[in-house]
């Protein structure tokens, strides 16, 4: 009885096995194993460290180093129509196109914001450790109008790259540390050693200045503190104090930096 159960089993298996009849087969993939046979055994893993980026190297630069692009025109025309009363009319002035449609103040065919600014704001970033906001660095003249169309304000060296306005971040409330920072520039760069007139600081103290603080100055750049709630425009709409620096000087040529409508007018444009 026992083996014939047996050869039933065996013909029935044989059957399944019948290589003459693939269309029995399993379908998928066969897996071949070897002799002895074992599992691979993978050593823990421990994750690697990450290598820094450049901004993350020193941990107290948590800023980037200022250049030129920090410079471009805030306008746009996306802001609002600037209305102004003048006696019973109202005049109109439209942002200029911003960045996607002029460029930076153009001097030897190359877009061109006065060294000086660049290196007084990355001296300032180092010597604090924080970081420098520009809030208005250069203004297209249709940007300078639409900010402030006053005629005063129509031969103003934003339209040359020759002034920024800026606040450093952390220091909002003590701009004074910040004006003492751009003195000691000037007392730190040796190409300003033995040079008074860079050195050596005056006061504006002339009465028009429609600021409380009279400004610094020496040859080369003319200083300003905002107070909180001076100087307001467009470009200034945080709520602290800032500064402005102009250059007066230009140390590269040798002399005075003043408006031209040529030099606020000369930068590519773009339909
Ligand atoms: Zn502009």
């Amino acid at each position: 009885m026992k083996i014939g159960l047996a050869l039933f089993l065996g013909l029935f298996l044989g059957g399944c096995t019948d290589s003459s009849t693939p269309s029995s087969l399993p379908k998928g993939e066969y897996i071949f194993r070897h002799h002895n046979e074992s599992l691979v055994e993978v050593e823990p893993m421990i994750p690697l460290k990450r290598t820094p980026y450049p901004w993350e190297e020193n941990r107290q630069s948590h800023y980037s180093k200022i250049t030129k692009d920090f410079f471009l025109c805030r306008g746009s025309p996306l802001n609002p129509v600037h209305l102004v009363q003048k006696e019973k009319e109202i005049l109109r002035y439209y942002d200029c196109g911003g960045t996607q449609k002029h460029s930076l103040p153009l001097r030897d065919k190359k877009e061109f914001i006065y060294p000086v600014l660049i290196d007084l704001l990355n001296y300032i970033q180092t010597k604090s450790e924080k970081r420098v906001v520009v809030t208005c660095g250069h203004c297209c003249p249709e940007h300078n109008t639409y900010l402030n169309p006053s005629i005063t304000n129509q031969t103003s060296k934003h339209m040359l790259g020759a002034e920024v306005d800026f606040y450093v971040q952390g220091m909002e409330e003590q701009p004074d540390r910040v004006i003492d920072l751009i003195l000691a520039y000037y007392n730190e760069q040796p190409k300003y050693k033995g040079q008074k007139e860079f050195q050596e600081f005056k006061r504006y103290e002339k009465e028009d200045n429609k600021i409380f603080t009279p400004p610094w100055f020496n040859k080369e750049v003319f200083i300003k503190l905002f107070q909180k709630e001076e100087g307001r425009d467009f470009d200034n709409r945080h709520p602290y104090s800032y500064i402005s620096i102009q250059v007066r000087y230009d140390w590269d040529l040798k002399e005075p930096v003043t408006y031209s409508w040529d030099k606020a007018f000369r930068n590519f444009h773009r339909r």
